[in-house]
């Protein structure tokens, strides 16, 4: 046990001081300053041999690649990013960047997204590079930019030097927070559709509409036929999975299982409504509504944002399809344009990670199922997807985190982490590193 208590008390340490950096990522290129979470790292690691690569694309924004050479077999690499979201400070009760402790809870900007699993990758990586050398390589990768895609910091990483860590075996966030009656990691995750939707109208003076075609109302039917459309359903393997795991009446089960669900069958899912409901569809939110400009002119132009996410197997074009049929007689005069577009990546359960996941999460939890789940939002292990790898997201939280509650931490007022999850999340990555490495 004892050994146990040093790599907690190791942890909670470093973690307290990643969030006293206060590295904010405000989606600006010069925000974030990961160069402080850098630094305190590369001390960390000081007193051990591990691989050091360091990179700065850009100033401050530093990522760093802290490696335990292995044997022959498979590598293991744990991302976890340096960054946080900004605060509304006027919404906190707490210090955002003290990293105080109260009742067993750490409260601080990012203690949950996602330093409390940094911290715990970087601790469990040092014990291993004082320990012995791994079956495979064992890197931890301290990322910059994960909130705004990773520009400065996973993509970039893998655009310049895609060789300088394996992306074959990959664990990140977020996973092992409950649903009734299993424990759920990320297997995947949603892509993006981002469209500008254009029109166009006639100009004139304000004072003689008569016979004039509306920029403004072609662009509020626009909107409406969109919102209107029944948007396409995921009856994926993994939504299945899901839905089971709710252990709902059998109607139930079957309806949503087919995606024949409506609004009221969603609601059986509780505070998890709206993300079942992004779990199993294109989500489709009209966000950007621009046109016009002086009161007393018609305005030949208007257009409509809006931020698309599509499932694993849709395509761009499936999406643009699905745009065309909702406007039907409207489409020839709607221009499509594409902003951010990235296809949804997913990690198939067959593999040897997913495997050590499954058997360390028993070791913990041994009365619990284990569901793969889909998350509706990013990380970087869609990069080691693409880069042909498999990724998970992995922690581990005691029984009263529901998935719900979990959830509600990521980017929220006094964000709060229970130290009994941190506790958990350190053993479990113990755990399967030392299961999946042999050492
Ligand atoms: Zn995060």
């Amino acid at each position: 046990m004892s050994d146990n208590t040093s790599l907690y008390d190791d942890t909670l340490e470093l973690l307290q001081e990643l969030i006293r950096n206060a590295c904010v990522n405000d989606l600006t290129d010069d925000s974030g300053h990961e160069v402080r979470n850098a630094d305190t790292l590369e001390r960390f690691f000081a007193d051990t041999d591990v691989q050091v690569q360091r990179f700065e694309p850009h100033p401050g924004r530093v990522s760093v690649l802290f490696t335990v050479p292995g044997g022959d077999g498979e590598p293991l690499t744990l991302m976890g990013h340096t960054d946080v979201v900004p605060v509304d400070q006027d919404k906190w009760t707490k210090p955002p960047f003290d990293a105080v402790i109260e009742d067993g809870v750490l409260y601080g900007r990012g203690a949950v997204d996602m330093l409390f699993i940094t911290a715990t990758m970087a601790a469990v990586t040092r014990e291993v590079a004082r320990s012995g050398k791994p079956a495979g390589d064992l890197t931890f990768a301290a990322l910059a930019d994960e909130e705004a895609r990773g520009g400065w910091g996973s993509r970039w990483l893998y655009a310049h030097h895609p060789d300088a860590m394996s992306w074959d075996n990959c664990l990140s966030e977020t996973g092992g927070s409950h649903l009734p009656n299993s424990l759920a990691f990320n297997v995947g995750e949603k892509g993006a559709g981002q469209r500008r939707l254009h029109v166009h109208g006639d100009a004139g003076h304000g004072s003689t509409p008569f016979g004039k075609d509306f920029a403004i109302v072609k662009i509020g039917e626009v909107a409406h036929r969109i919102a209107a459309a029944d948007a396409p359903v995921a009856t994926s393997e993994t939504w299945t999975g899901f839905v089971k795991a709710f252990r709902f009446d059998p109607v139930t089960e079957q309806t949503l299982i087919g995606g024949q669900g409506t609004a009221e069958d969603y609601r059986a899912f509780g505070n998890l409504d709206a993300y079942a409901h992004a779990f199993s569809h294109t989500t489709l939110s009209q966000t950007v509504l621009r046109a016009g400009g002086a009161i007393n002119v018609l305005p030949s132009h208007a257009y409509l944002e809006m931020d698309i996410r599509p499932f694993p197997g849709q395509t761009q074009e499936d999406l643009d399809e699905f745009l065309r049929q909702a406007l039907g007689d409207l489409a020839d005069e709607v221009t499509i344009e594409h902003l951010i577009t990235e296809d949804a990546t997913q990690s198939g359960t067959d593999t040897a990670l997913w495997q050590a996941i499954e058997s360390t999460a028993h070791e913990f939890f041994p009365d619990l199922d284990v569901t793969p789940v889909l998350a509706t939002g990013g990380s970087d292990l869609r990069i080691a997807r693409r880069a042909g790898g498999n990724g998970y997201g992995f922690a581990l939280h005691a029984r009263a985190r529901d998935m719900a509650e979990a959830n509600s931490q990521l980017h929220s007022h006094d964000e709060a982490l229970h130290l009994e999850d941190l506790d958990l999340t350190v053993q479990a990555y113990r755990s399967l590193v030392r299961r999946f490495l042999g050492v």
